[in-house]
């Protein structure tokens, strides 16, 4: 065996690379998260050949001075933590001071940034790990950071990545878990040169429609429960609606996207007695918890957490899943009116009644068509049914509503899946005229 040997810097960043910025996405997270942790209100993504080509993000947040700028690329250096007591409490996204030393190591990087209370903006190349002197630069304001042709110096990893379309739609994902975890902050993100997606600063209810779709928001229950140091809130769907794909499954632990067992093993335990077990339940939700009772220095690209009390959380978010999941199905008809009609995407709202026509209640559009589905609805109207469906009568839940002109549903028989699996209903018959695409009799 050679003698030990201490590893060049460039090549330690070259190694942590490997684990931080597994591929694109990962590399396009952290950038994203630093543009989050610098407190900005939009974030601009340009993307080219699947992010392998070039990630840029550019931001409107704090920026960096000058004199930072080398420190920003190094590794273990960040403006985040400064004692083992910070590790305590971490409350920003970054906190281990590596993401842009491992990035810079295995691509060429840019990093252009002007400070609020600096006149114009200095601007820092590192090419392959090589740091060049910061130049003046142009920018408005916040942070700009390009990343071309990652990988270059590594052609090991890059034979690893997949083709553009798939690096893509990893970059898209990871682009959807930031988006959904601060609605509050607008995003555009285009690829080679089209865009396709383009957010303004919302809440989260109109994030999740714009970015889950249509069904997801239409069949989703709201969960919101407070307890001790912990809180938790957002939307899970109705067990009818769960489907075999793990594809709308996003939980925010204080605002970062987690892939936990223990919260995994809480929801499918909420989910247990009314979902078939090749189902998938489908979750938008996002746990608020005291820092200190929550440690994320576990995982080098921060996907998970440790509780202190795990069985407390466990149990806390159970209950308020199972609590939520009650009382839907308190609210709704066993089979509501979409299923009925077969109509697999119109948008019923949770908890809502039925559609009456001839509402009066004023502002309220349930008995118009809408064109606009974010208008704001009046919760005080009984018939806040379906307004935001685009043709009203394909989700109308009332059997002499004039609208309806839809025929062919099951009334008597349709049998949806979690009603059959809850009780122990047996399999209805087949009835010809069903259109519902969930039923059992078919
Ligand atoms: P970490 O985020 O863990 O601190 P990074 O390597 O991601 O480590 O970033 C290093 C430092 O560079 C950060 O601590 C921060 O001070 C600064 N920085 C990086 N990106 C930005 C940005 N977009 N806006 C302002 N500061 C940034
Ligand atoms: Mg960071």
């Amino acid at each position: 065996m050679h003698a030990i040997r201490p590893l060049p810097d460039q090549l330690i960043n070259q190694i942590a690379a490997g684990e931080v910025v597994e591929r694109p996405a990962a590399a396009l997270k952290e950038l994203l998260e630093n543009s989050l942790d610098a407190g900005a209100t939009q974030i601009d993504i340009d993307l080219a050949g699947g992010g392998v080509k070039l990630i840029r993000v550019a931001d409107d947040g704090m920026g960096i001075d000058r004199e930072d700028l080398v420190f920003a690329v190094a590794r273990h250096a960040t403006s985040k933590i400064s004692s083992a007591s910070d590790l305590e409490a971490i409350g920003t996204l970054g906190f281990r001071g590596e993401a842009l030393a491992s990035i810079a190591a295995v691509s060429r990087l840019a990093l252009t940034s002007r400070s609020r209370t600096k006149p114009h903006a200095w601007r820092i190349e590192v090419d392959g790990g090589e740091v060049g002197a910061p130049q003046p630069a142009a920018l408005a304001s916040g942070t700009t950071v390009t990343v071309q042709e990652l990988y270059f110096n590594t052609p090991a990893r890059r034979k690893f990545l997949r083709t553009d379309a798939t690096e893509f739609g990893h970059c898209e994902e990871a682009f959807r878990r930031i988006a959904l975890s601060h609605p509050d902050t607008g995003f555009t993100m285009q690829h080679n040169a089209s865009v396709r997606y383009r957010l303004l600063a919302q809440g989260r209810r109109a994030r999740v429609d714009a970015l889950l779709g249509d069904e997801f928001a239409a069949q989703a229950a709201y969960v919101d429960e407070h307890g001790p140091g912990l809180s938790l809130a957002g939307w899970v769907v109705r067990p009818a609606y769960a489907t075999s794909a793990r594809d709308a499954q996003y939980l925010f632990v204080n605002g970062r996207f987690v892939r936990d067992r223990v919260l995994a093993h809480a929801l499918r335990e909420a989910y247990r007695d009314v979902l078939h077990h090749e189902r998938q339940p489908a979750y938008a939700l996002w746990l608020t918890i005291e820092p200190r009772i929550v440690d994320v220095n576990v995982h080098p690209a921060k996907a998970e957490v440790r509780f202190r009390d795990s069985g407390a959380v466990h149990q806390f978010v159970r209950h308020a899943v199972e609590k939520s999941l009650a009382s839907t199905a308190a609210e709704q008809p066993a089979v509501s009116a979409s299923e009925r009609l077969g109509v697999a995407a119109a948008r019923v709202p949770p908890s809502r009644r039925a559609f009456t026509p001839g509402c009066s209640v004023t502002g309220c559009r349930c008995s118009t068509k809408l064109s606009e589905p974010s208008e704001p609805m009046d919760p005080t109207c009984p018939t806040l049914a379906i307004i935001r469906s685009a043709s009203l009568w394909r989700s109308c839940m009332e059997s002499s509503c004039s609208l309806k002109t839809a025929t062919g549903w099951c009334w008597s028989t349709c049998m949806p899946r979690t009603n059959a699996s809850s009780t122990s209903v047996s399999r209805p018959r087949l009835t010809a005229r069903c259109r519902c695409s969930r039923c059992w009799c078919r």
